[in-house]
């Protein structure tokens, strides 16, 4: 390897993360290079590590924080400036794609291009790198009060935020997490301070049970031993609870989660399931869910995100279970497959 190149983990295909050497990155117009100081291991990355499936190489490794190490001098009409701390995130909305010519922009075509390395100005690989080219539109400055750590959950996060505000979910509602792993636990937290009232999770592993109480769930359900719907019921005083968060992403829990809303509920779906799912379309109509889906986020999301970690309302340290360097990817990935008691594995390209 020379100074010009630098060291990349991709996900290459079915259980396998290999090194592979790109260009140094340059600062482009409209981009700077940013020092990577931990990028997180997602479920999407996992997802693609475990079956084998083709994704875009600037996909895996999207949950990062590092510094600007540098940008073009003619790009002085943002906020961000070399030497900042920066985490990713997504552009504002556009004005002139089709969704935002009729007026809505909250389903921008270039937003959700960026978010899904689907745009031309996307990377060539994603954050399990020592340094990334990457948009200065995606780009936000760090809080000072945030560590690394807690900064490189943010993305996460906003996910999760993104997730209950589609959901407009009122103050005192019950609420259900199937789920729980980052995704779930975050949506958790994000669901209280929204004002939820009692909070239950719904989730086999142990330790992650124990974080969700840590975190603030009322009544914890193991699904492998225990009836979920006869112990929320019993809980509730009714049938079904006033809000269900899908955050499994397992094909069957679709089903569940309406099985677990009251009539006239809301169900939202967080969790990416693999292959279709079997759903009784008579339950759905006949407690006439109101059904939200939700994907990624909104430029405004991040913001909020930010917010409620500085202030404490949401935890991200707790989820951090292990760091590991690029060399350490092959065996992280495993180990979340096999091992639920990993939550969130930080990846620290600076270390072997
Ligand atoms: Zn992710
Ligand atoms: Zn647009």
């Amino acid at each position: 390897m020379t100074t010009d190149s630098i060291q990349v983990a991709l996900v290459t295909g079915k259980n396998a993360v290999t090194l592979e050497e790109f260009p140094a990155p340059q600062p482009g117009k409209g981009k700077a290079v940013v020092d990577i100081a931990y990028c997180g291991i997602c479920g999407t990355d996992l997802h693609a590590f475990l079956s084998g499936e083709p994704y875009n190489p600037s996909i895996c490794g999207h949950e990062w924080v590092g510094s600007v190490a540098a940008m073009s001098s003619s790009d002085n009409s943002h906020n961000i400036r070399e030497g900042d701390r920066v985490a990713i995130g997504v552009a504002t909305a556009c004005g002139n794609c089709p969704s935002c010519q009729r007026g809505d922009a909250s389903h921008c075509e270039t937003v959700f291009a960026g978010a899904t390395g689907m745009h031309p100005n996307s990377a060539p690989h994603g954050g399990f790198a020592p340094s990334i080219s990457f948009a200065l539109d995606r780009l936000y400055t760090v809080a000072p009060s945030l560590s690394d750590t807690q900064a490189a959950i943010l993305e996460p996060v906003t996910v999760a935020v993104h997730a209950v505000r589609r959901t407009g979910i009122r103050l005192g509602e019950s609420v259900v997490v199937i789920g729980g792993g980052p995704i779930g636990l975050l949506t958790l937290q994000a669901a209280k301070a929204a004002g939820a009232g009692h909070l239950t999770l719904i989730e086999p592993e142990p330790l992650r049970r124990q974080l969700g109480e840590s975190l603030g769930a009322n009544l914890l359900i193991d699904p492998r031993t225990e009836n979920s719907a006869e112990v929320i019921n019993a809980a509730l005083g009714q049938a079904g609870a006033d809000v269900v968060f899908e955050c499994a992403g397992i094909a069957a829990t679709i089903q569940t989660s309406v099985d677990l809303v009251r009539r006239g509920g809301k169900v939202s779906l967080v969790g990416v399931p693999n292959g279709a799912s079997e759903i009784y379309g008579a339950v759905w109509l006949i407690k006439e869910v109101n059904l939200t889906s939700s994907i990624a986020y909104l430029n405004e999301d991040f913001e909020i995100a930010q917010g409620l970690v500085v202030d404490g309302r949401i935890q991200t340290e707790t989820l951090h279970t292990k760091t590991v360097g690029l060399r350490g990817m092959q065996e992280a990935f495993v180990e979340l497959a096999n091992k639920p008691a990993q939550v969130k594995i930080l990846v620290d390209p600076r270390i072997d």
